[in-house]
């Protein structure tokens, strides 16, 4: 059974205030897991995850992070700006772009984050634009030597990072440039629930080092993991068990770092989804039914809201307050209302009955199931756009203390025409 915070009469209530569609997020949930995995990388020095801004860009929830001495993973301009918002800056922050502009390393050089390059033409492009720091780090693709996973696809065809050979000729090169701090980086998969193929991953970083050590004398001062830590959005699928992460990532620093020497070695993560992916939800009422070859449930959310679905075919659980019991005689497509027919939350899934909105209107009343959908917390919100005129939905926190904080409105008409105006002038009268 997935776990949602509020029972239907306490979400009646709240939707008075906020109507739906919203998403909510879980701030007790939030701190317990993060206390989790820092438990859990406890093992090694300087540990730091540098939360993936992407995956849940609101800096309520950054600054919450923050104070668990989490960092950011910066990939923008606006994200360099939301870091800085929410106080994390200097090299707490991270700045891990691919196909950079100028203006994006020179905002990311001011702040002090390091900055990760994503190509070696990267070297000089940003010596001779913003000049290099003292810290630099490069990203690793390791090509055929890694397999990849469906949402990232196979790093031989990612366009991320820099090959094993331009790796070693970049680092060289950096420090006869003068540079005099190093760190390496790679981010091969996504929504990864293998324990095994991160620890994989962490074993190629550390042999790597090795290497870049013996070839070119310099000595890293921390590795970056990357993100790409899986969830289970299906009911039947298991969490990673961190301790048993990193009890294996130890093995291989003690392993391969040790003997050459090159220990301690910071450890640090761009974990995004992991985080708050499973402890965020989007609420949403049943609007309509419609019975046609196959019987629909329309929500007042649609996929710009969450694109998910749309996108990858992603799974995501849906539960209906009150109805948690209740058995699943329906079968159900769960739609949004945009012009767009995979704008499918779900896709035949069995459920129980579900009562909408219009039902309990044509009898003279106000109500409609609640529709959940489950772990949203990250890469959710964040991903909404604005077709067919859509306006995105609002966010929640809900507080330790069992209060409810509104941390992001909805949208309303007057941002959506905003781009019409410039300057304060109407582009169209
Ligand atoms: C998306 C991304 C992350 C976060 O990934 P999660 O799957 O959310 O953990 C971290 N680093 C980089 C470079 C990314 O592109």
């Amino acid at each position: 059974m997935k776990y949602f915070p509020l029972d239907k009469a306490a979400l009646e209530e709240l939707s008075r205030q906020y109507p739906t569609p919203f998403y909510i997020y879980d701030e007790k949930a939030i701190i317990e897991n993060v206390r989790n995995i820092k438990a859990a990388f406890s093992c090694f020095p300087f540990y730091k995850n540098y939360f993936a801004v992407k995956a849940l860009p609101n800096p309520f929830i950054l600054k919450l992070l923050a104070k668990e001495g989490f960092g950011s993973d910066c990939s923008s301009y606006a994200e360099l700006l939301l870091s800085e918002m929410a106080g994390i800056t200097g090299e707490d922050a991270m700045f891990t772009s691919n196909e950079t502009p100028v203006k994006e390393y020179e905002a990311a050089k001011k702040m002090g984050a390091v900055i990760n390059l994503d190509d070696f033409s990267h070297i000089e492009y940003l010596e001779k634009t913003t000049g290099l720091p003292e810290l630099i780090s490069m990203r690793y693709n390791p090509g055929p030597l890694k397999e990849g996973n469906a949402i990232i696809g196979k790093p031989e065809e990612a366009k991320y990072g820099f090959t094993r050979e331009m790796l070693i000729k970049g680092f060289a090169m950096l420090k006869e440039k003068g540079v005099k701090r190093f760190s390496l980086h790679t981010m091969v998969a996504s929504n990864e629930l293998s324990v095994a193929y991160h620890i994989e991953t962490a074993r190629l970083l550390f042999e790597l080092a090795v290497e870049i050590f013996n070839k070119t004398g310099v000595r890293l001062e921390f590795i970056n993991l990357g993100g790409g830590v899986g969830i289970p959005y299906k009911p039947d699928q298991e969490a990673i068990n961190y301790k048993a992460l990193t009890d294996g990532i130890l093995k291989a620093y003690k392993e391969v770092l040790e003997p050459a020497g090159l220990t301690p070695m910071g450890i640090r993560t761009e974990w995004g989804r992991v985080v708050t992916g499973p402890y965020g939800w989007l609420v949403t009422r049943a609007v309509h039914k419609k019975e046609i070859y196959r019987n629909y449930i329309a929500l007042d959310a649609c996929a710009a809201d969450l694109m998910r679905p749309g996108l990858y075919g992603a799974y995501h659980h849906i539960t209906i307050p009150g109805k948690e019991n209740a058995p699943l005689t329906e079968t159900y497509d769960v739609v949004g209302s945009l012009c767009e027919n995979n704008d499918k939350f779900a896709i035949q899934r069995q459920l129980p009955k579900i009562e909408t909105a219009a039902e309990y209107i044509m009898r003279n009343k106000s109500g409609g199931d609640f529709v959940i959908l489950h772990d949203v917390g990250a890469h959710g919100r964040a991903m909404g756009y604005n077709y067919n005129g859509k306006l995105r939905c609002g966010e929640l926190l809900l507080r330790a203390d069992g209060s409810v904080l509104q941390i992001r409105r909805a949208e309303t008409v007057e941002d959506y025409f905003a781009t019409l105006d410039i300057n304060g002038v109407k582009v169209f009268n």
